[in-house]
């Protein structure tokens, strides 16, 4: 039972995950797309259509910057064979997640493929169809440390120097849509590249690098914003004292995000990066790849490498010994954030959403706040598992579970 995006209707009787506090027993009005009222108790409006939450929690959609395919879509692999369809029925897949809005993102490629999906992508998020759950894209690569280990699973021989001119061709392509871009600050010409994309707005992420502390501090003072999955996209051996997680971590103006699917990061880390951190400074991200949801096995990708997906979820990239992004939905992290560290759910919400949102300009979404778009998730907690039963999309109903 679909509703359409211009009904007014109210969410009653639900446990409202808010940024000030979880308020037990409230309703939200929607009207036209959008979130207008947000209150404790019942709410008279006689023309509003009623959904009856039973006690279920109501909680912004969430926002995920990595999402490099899902259900068997690649954003930044395959031979020419992404298309608007693909993307769409991606979509559909991550709504049944939870998430409402992200970044599909491309890893290191040709200039030729990175082209060619931007383009497709670009005509993509134009479908109406999609609300806006695609703002803009994600770039990881192709500017990263060609070391292996710091490289992780991007294929080298894709790897490149910072170039601006063949970077505003994949700007331009994307139809300026590039929000983040995830480089390595130490290879040359990046800090001056670093200055050119804050300039423009693009969101600087620092990843897959080995940049030594006085240039991560440069990075920084040019405008770059995040680490991306910190603990990742490192080699396995490295000098105890001068690394990037020391001092990116005793930087506080500087965000991380962080990948909890249980498999990228050990309880401890994130207990750690919690700390130092704390909830405002975190992003949880899942890095999720075309593989999530498909059967457990072998895999060949495009680009020639053997991946394995195993039973419990983990995706090994056996060549280089390491992982090679995850195959578990960003509901995975906000299950395994509040088991590690205690935090609370509207904690771990905050930093799956509000956070997300915050960083990346997208001040119309992350919250169940009056003015913002209705992009909300009704969903069941039990025994620590998140179990999605509606995803609202500007208003409109894009998912419900059958139970
Ligand atoms: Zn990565």
């Amino acid at each position: 039972m679909m509703n359409s995006e211009h009904e007014t209707f109210k969410i009653i009787n639900a446990q409202i995950v808010t940024p000030f506090q979880l308020i037990r027993n409230g309703t939200v009005l929607v009207r036209h797309g959008l979130i207008e009222v947000v209150t404790e108790g019942f709410l008279e409006i006689p023309e509003a259509k009623t959904i009856d939450a039973k006690g279920m929690f109501i909680a912004p959609g969430l926002i995920d910057n990595q999402v490099n395919g899902f259900a068997g879509v690649s954003f930044s692999l395959g031979g020419g064979d992404l298309t608007e369809e693909g993307i769409a029925r991606a979509t559909r897949e991550l709504w049944k997640t939870g998430v409402t809005t992200y970044l599909p993102t491309l890893t290191t490629n040709s200039q030729k493929m990175m082209l060619n999906n931007l383009r497709i992508l670009n005509k993509a998020m134009a479908n109406e169809e999609l609300a806006g759950s695609i703002p803009g894209f994600h770039l990881e690569g192709p500017y990263i440390n060609p070391e292996d280990g710091y490289r992780g699973a991007h294929p080298i021989q894709f790897v490149r120097l910072p170039e601006w001119v063949e970077f505003l061709e994949l700007y331009e392509a994307s139809g300026r849509h590039i929000l983040q871009i995830t480089l390595a600050p130490e290879m040359a010409g990046a800090l001056d590249f670093i200055s050119r994309c804050d300039e423009m707005g693009v969101v600087i992420a620092l990843g897959h690098h080995n940049a030594p502390t006085e240039i991560v501090t440069a990075a920084i003072d040019r405008g770059a914003k995040i680490a991306t999955h910190l603990g990742n996209g490192a080699a396995n051996m490295i000098n105890r004292h001068h690394n990037p997680f020391w001092s990116q971590l005793a930087d506080d103006r500087l965000h991380i995000s962080i990948i909890c699917d249980s498999f990228h990061l050990l309880p401890e880390e994130i207990r750690v990066f919690y700390k130092v951190k704390g909830v405002a400074k975190i992003i949880l991200t899942s890095d999720v790849t075309s593989f999530a949801t498909l059967e457990p096995g072998m895999y060949q990708t495009q680009t020639g490498e053997t991946i394995e997906l195993r039973e419990d979820g983990l995706l090994h990239y056996p060549a280089q010994k390491c992982l090679y992004g995850s195959a578990s939905p960003l509901t995975k992290s906000i299950e395994y954030i509040v088991q590690v560290t205690d935090c609370s759910l509207a904690e771990a919400i905050q930093m799956a959403s509000s956070n997300t949102a915050k960083l990346l300009g997208l001040n119309d979404r992350g919250k169940v706040e009056p003015g913002l778009r209705a992009d909300l998730i009704l969903f069941s907690l039990k025994y620590s598992k998140i179990s999605i039963h509606k995803t609202f999309v500007k208003g409109k109903i894009v998912y419900e579970s059958s139970y």
